[in-house]
Order: structure tokens, then C-alpha cells, then sequence
């Protein structure tokens, strides 16, 4: 801490600065200036002369080290890594995906969520059981039953679930059947729930307050670590401004502030943070891509009829599809078909899945001796035309796609069958702009 006395000041009152510190066990250095006196104090309880600002003769007070010591990197280089049930979320581990509906509704949508998500390669299954809402008349939870619930899915799908707390009084039940304790934005300052959380055994998921700074977010961390419990994961689910076209501003910049920090976990949640269906897959990718531990993801079988948070849940073929891409930026490596049964060595009998498999590998093979062979007659388009030309004709392009969406048969969508020439195309355009950068020595 540095102390700034004003150019005014008397020798006086830099003594009394001088001696209130040392009053509190805490070392004072002067620098004596030709214009002013600035004072360092050095000791282990700072906050104990929080208050020096307000003595006479001083300008100001500057705090060059963090309010918040538990959670800081300085107190601990190591980063933090929280285990949970088989599950490790931290440093050097897979992007850990936990999703679920907002609400536990009934019996049927939270087992037929569990399940779909567990196999798209979900590690943690989420679902709030009392809801905080904004509204008193608005769905509130099913309470207890809902934990219960939990309990049930975990116990039928193996995946270690996560519910929000909202009164301390409830920590014991929730540490009954749930194995992450979330304390959610609207409560991330009930420092009453901060402490009772950190009496618990269970890791505890914090997110970041509707309008909190990454300081209040770490402090309200702080009080969770200073109650005994080291197990925190700080979730950014974005925060309140000014803009009205998302449901909250997801700070993603957040992700790397925290990095250099805290050794603690972070966990974004893209649902809560844009409040959209359409916005929550880039904005995951973008939380992987920006170097999250985790992602938390509402996702309903129904979101049309959710009793909560329908609009930002993703319905079970949109979450298959955002895994499949993490899959693909290998964000996320982990499918749930890895913990079944492995298969027999017995001959695959014909027609069986393993015959089928092997069919499409051969396939698989000519595709892509087809794609190469595609991709060498792009170069020598590209050859053949001056380097600096723009690298593809977009109007064949477009007649190509559409050729592919409408004018064939089987079991791909336009959409899909687009996706997948999309892909094509694009890597085409990479050879094309890779020679013409060799020719030229510059992109085109
Ligand atoms: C939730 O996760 O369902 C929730 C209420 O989130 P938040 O506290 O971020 O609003
Ligand atoms: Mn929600």
C-alpha cells in the first residue's frame, strides 16, 4: 500500500501516518520528495489501517496488492484443479461440458435430458431444483423433489450433477444429492450463503454477480476459500449493461483477466450469458476458444413449452451439433458412447453394425482420394489465372450448393448436405490462396 501525502502536508501529519501504521504491527517507509512525502507500508493485515486515507494531510491511498489473498495467483502459483466424482475441471484437463435444463420439470424430462446429454459427451448433468427468479408468480423450482430427482439421474447415468443453492439452511440436503453447489449471480454478494457454502464439502460453482467486478467476483470467491472450502470454479454468465439486443453482456474478456488472477477454474455459461438460442453455440465455442475450463449449458427437450429459461435452452439435436463442433475444434474429446460395454471380438455376422462400419471406412477412403482429386483441379484453376485474382467464383459456388440442396436423395438435409460442400469449398480455397501466396509472396 502506498500512501500519498499532499504537497501541504507537515512533518506532523507525516508522523502521524507514520506511527498509526506501525501502531498496527505494519512497517512504514518514507520517501521524502522534493514536492511531497509518499509512504509504503509493507505487513500482512492491510486492512487494518484501511482507513489512513481519511487522516490528515493525505492525498491518497493506492493498494498495489489484491484485497483478495486465497484466491490469488500470488498466494498460489499453481492453478486449482476441482475433482469431482471422476470428474477434473482445471488446469491441462478437457474442456468440461455440464449441461441440462434450467429447471427440473418432471421425472421423464430430466432422465431423457441426462440421457441425451450424457451421450453427446455432457461430463456434469445441471438442473436447478429452487429457482430464483425475478418474478415471484414466475415457476419457482419444484424445491427438495427436484434434488431428489438429481440424486436419480446421477445414480442412473453416472454423471455427478450441479444445483443451485439458495438458502443456507439447505446445504445439507444439497449435500445429500447434488455434487456441485452453485451459487448463482443474484446471490453471488448473500455473504450469509458464501460461508455456509464454504463450510461444505462439495466444490462450489460461483457466478459472477449481474453487476459485480471481476474484484467483487474474487472477493465473494475469497469468502467461500476463507471458510475452509478450496474447491471454487468462477463461472463469467454475463453481466448487465446498457444493451438490450442480449440478455446479459457475456464478458468473455473476462476469461483471460481471471487467468492471469486466480489459480481458480473458470466455467462459461453462454445461456444465461445471451439469454438467445441462436447466440449460445458461437458464444460457447468462443469460451473454449478464449481458454475456458468448462462450459455450462441449459439445454430442454421441449424449450417451446420449458417452464424456465425456454428461450436460451438448446434443444437436444442443437447440443448434439455445438458437441460435435467442439468435438471437431478438439475442444472436447469424451463421447458418452465411451463408457459402454466394449465390443466382442466376435466376426461381425453380415449385415451387422461392424460390417456396416467397415463399408463406410472403404467409403470414407475413396472420398477422400475424390476430395484430393478435387482440391488438385482447384489448383490448377489457380494456376492458370493470375495470382492476384480473387481466389473463387462465388456464383459457381452458389449454383454448386444449391445443386447439392435440391437435386439429390437420401437421408441428408439441404442444410446438411450444404455443410458439408461448405466444408469443401473452403478447403479448396485454402490450397488456391496457399499457391498463389507461394507465387506471389502475399495472400490474395
Ligand atoms: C441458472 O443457472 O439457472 C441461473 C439462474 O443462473 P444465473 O444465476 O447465472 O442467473
Ligand atoms: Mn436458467
Amino acid at each position: 500500500m502506498i500512501v500519498v501525502m499532499r504537497p501541504t502536508a507537515t512533518s506532523e501529519e507525516v508522523d502521524g501516518v507514520r506511527r498509526t501504521v506501525e501502531e498496527h504491527g505494519l512497517e512504514a517507509f518514507l520517501s521524502v520528495g522534493e514536492e511531497r512525502t509518499v509512504i509504503g507500508v509493507v505487513g500482512s493485515d492491510l486492512e487494518s489501517v484501511a482507513h489512513l486515507g481519511t487522516l490528515d494531510g493525505v492525498e491518497q491511498v493506492i493498494r498495489v496488492s489484491s484485497p483478495y489473498k486465497l484466491a490469488s495467483s500470488q498466494h498460489q502459483a499453481e492453478r486449482t484443479r476441482v475433482r469431482i466424482n471422476g470428474v477434473e475441471i482445471g488446469l491441462g484437463q478437457e474442456l468440461v461440458v455440464m449441461a441440462g435444463p434450467c429447471a427440473v420439470e418432471s421425472r421423464e424430462q430430466l432422465m431423457q435430458t441426462a440421457r441425451t446429454v450424457k451421450r453427446e459427451g455432457a461430463r456434469v448433468l445441471r438442473g436447478g431444483a429452487f429457482k430464483p427468479r425475478t418474478s415471484p408468480y414466475a415457476f419457482q423450482g419444484l424445491g427438495l423433489p427436484a434434488l431428489k430427482l438429481l440424486h436419480e439421474a446421477h445414480d442412473a447415468y453416472g454423471l455427478p450433477v450441479i444445483s443451485e443453492v439458495v438458502d443456507p439452511n439447505d446445504v445439507p440436503a444439497f449435500e445429500e444429492h447434488v455434487d456441485i453447489l452453485q451459487v448463482g449471480a443474484r446471490n453471488m454478494a448473500n455473504f450469509v450463503l458464501l460461508k455456509a457454502v464454504g463450510q461444505s464439502r462439495r466444490p462450489v460453482l460461483l457466478k459472477r454477480g449481474l453487476s459485480a467486478t471481476i474484484e467483487e467476483w474474487l472477493l465473494a470467491a475469497e469468502y467461500v476459500l476463507s471458510a475452509g472450502n478450496p474447491n471454487v470454479i468462477l463461472c463469467e454468465r454475463g453481466i448487465r449493461t446498457f444493451e438490450t439486443a442480449t440478455r446479459n453482456t457475456l464478458d468473455l474478456s473476462a476469461v483471460p483477466v481471471l487467468r492471469g488472477r486466480t489459480h481458480l477454474p473458470i466455467v462459461v455459461d453462454p445461456s444465461h450469458g445471451t439469454g438467445h438460442r441462436a447466440l449460445v453455440a458461437p458464444m460457447a465455442l468462443a469460451g473454449a476458444a478464449v481458454g475456458a475450463d468448462g462450459l455450462i449449458i441449459e439445454v430442454h427437450p421441449d424449450p417451446a413449452n420449458a417452464r424456465s429459461d425456454g428461450d436460451q435452452s438448446l434443444a437436444f439435436e442443437e447440443f448434439g451439433a455445438l458437441m460435435d463442433e467442439l468435438r471437431r475444434l478438439q475442444f472436447v474429446r469424451a463421447t458418452g458412447a465411451e463408457d459402454a460395454p466394449p465390443l466382442t471380438d466376435a466376426p461381425a455376422a453380415a449385415g451387422s453394425i461392424d460390417e456396416v462400419r467397415d463399408r463406410i471406412d472403404e467409403m470414407d477412403g475413396r472420398l477422400v482420394a475424390m476430395i484430393q482429386e478435387r482440391a488438385g483441379l482447384a489448383l490448377e484453376v489457380q494456376k492458370r489465372r493470375d495470382p492476384d485474382a480473387h481466389g473463387h467464383d462465388v456464383r459457381r459456388e452458389r449454383a454448386l450448393l444449391e445443386r447439392a440442396a435440391n437435386g439429390t436423395e437420401g437421408p441428408m438435409t439441404p442444410v446438411e448436405l450444404t455443410m458439408v460442400f461448405d466444408a469443401v469449398l473452403r478447403a479448396s480455397r485454402s490450397v488456391q490462396r496457399r499457391h498463389a501466396r507461394s507465387v506471389t509472396g502475399s495472400g490474395t
